[in-house]
C-alpha cells in the first residue's frame, strides 16, 4: 500500500475568490478552499474578474492550497422542469470555466432529485444526456465533476452509495467524474457512520460501487437530526448526532488518502479555528 498521505483540511470560503478570503483561510489554519463561483441561491451569472481570478489561483498554487467549487444549489439536473435543466447546464458551465480560471480541482454539484418519485427514470436519462456532454467538454486544466449525493429528500437520483451504482453506469464511468462525500448526507440517507466501523463499512462500499480514487472530496459535516432523517441540517463535527470519533475512522480509511476534506458548518473566524484544529488532531493522532 502506498504511504500515506495526510488529507488536507479546510473551509468553505464565503468571500469568494478575493484576497481578503485567502487572508481568512489562512487564519483559521485552513489547507483547502470551497468557494461558490456565483450566488448560491440564484441563477445569475456574474462577469467575469479576469485579473483577480488569476491572481487568488496563483496565490493558491504558492501555498500549495487545494480549490474547489460548488455549484449552485439550485442546479437540478434531474428536474422535471425544462427550464431548470437548462439553467443548471448554463450554471454548471459558469461554476467549470471560473473553476478552470481559479485551478480548481473539481466542481461539486448535488446529484438531482426526480421531485416525484414517478419522474425517477427520466430522471436518470435527463441526468445522463446533460451530464455527459459537459464531461466531455472539460479541457485537460478544467475541474473535474464531483457528483455529491444528497441527503435523500425528493426522489433523489443518488443519496446512499448503492444510489451512485446506477448514475456511474448511466455516464459511463467517465473518467472525469468523481464523488463528494458529504458525511452529513451520509448519516441522513440511512449510513450509520455514528457506529464503531460504521465510516469504514462505508468507504469499502463506496470503493466497490464506483472504484478506486474517485472519491476526491469530504464534505466533513455533523448532522443535527437522526440517522435517516433524510434531512440536511449540518452541525459543527463533534456536536452533533454523528459525533467526533467517526471522523478519526474517516482519516484512517485508505480511500481518503491525500483526499481534501472540508467543513460546511456556520461560524466565525474562533469556530473555523477550532474546528480546523480538532480535525488535524483527529487526522494526526493515529499517524
Ligand atoms: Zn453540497
Ligand atoms: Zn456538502
Amino acid at each position: 500500500m502506498p504511504p500515506r498521505k495526510p488529507s488536507p483540511v479546510g473551509i468553505h470560503l464565503l468571500m469568494s475568490g478575493s484576497p481578503s478570503g485567502l487572508t481568512y483561510a489562512e487564519r483559521v489554519g485552513a489547507e483547502a478552499i470551497q468557494l461558490f463561483a456565483s450566488n448560491p441561491r440564484g441563477w445569475a451569472i456574474p462577469r467575469p474578474a479576469l485579473v483577480a481570478d488569476a491572481a487568488f489561483a496563483e496565490a493558491c498554487m504558492e501555498r500549495r492550497v487545494p480549490v474547489f467549487i460548488h455549484a449552485p444549489y439550485l442546479v437540478n439536473l434531474a428536474s422535471p422542469t425544462l427550464a431548470t435543466r437548462t439553467k443548471s447546464v448554463a450554471a454548471l458551465r459558469h461554476s467549470i470555466e471560473r473553476g478552470s480560471r481559479l485551478g480548481a480541482r473539481g466542481v461539486v454539484l448535488h446529484a438531482g432529485a426526480a421531485i416525484h418519485s414517478a419522474n425517477f427514470d427520466s430522471a436518470l436519462t435527463e441526468t445522463r444526456e446533460l451530464l455527459l456532454p459537459l464531461l466531455d467538454s472539460l479541457a485537460d486544466n478544467a475541474p473535474d465533476l464531483l457528483v455529491e449525493p444528497t441527503a435523500g429528500g425528493g426522489a433523489p437520483v443518488a443519496a446512499t452509495v448503492a444510489d451512485l451504482g446506477p448514475l456511474f453506469a448511466v455516464l459511463g464511468h467517465h473518467p472525469r467524474l468523481g464523488v463528494c462525500l458529504d458525511t452529513c448526507h451520509a448519516y441522513a440517507a440511512g449510513h450509520d457512520l455514528a457506529k464503531p466501523g460504521g465510516v469504514r463499512t462505508t468507504l469499502n462500499a463506496l470503493v466497490k460501487t464506483v472504484g478506486r480514487g474517485r472519491l476526491k472530496l469530504i464534505h466533513a459535516n455533523d448532522s443535527k437530526d437522526p440517522l435517516g432523517s433524510r434531512r440536511d441540517r449540518h452541525a459543527r463535527v463533534g456536536t452533533g448526532t454523528i459525533g467526533t470519533e467517526p471522523f478519526a475512522e474517516l482519516f484512517r480509511h485508505p480511500a481518503t488518502n491525500s483526499v481534501p476534506v472540508i467543513v460546511e458548518t456556520p461560524g466565525g473566524l474562533d469556530e473555523q479555528r477550532h474546528d480546523l484544529t480538532l480535525l488535524k488532531t483527529l487526522r494526526d493522532r493515529d499517524r
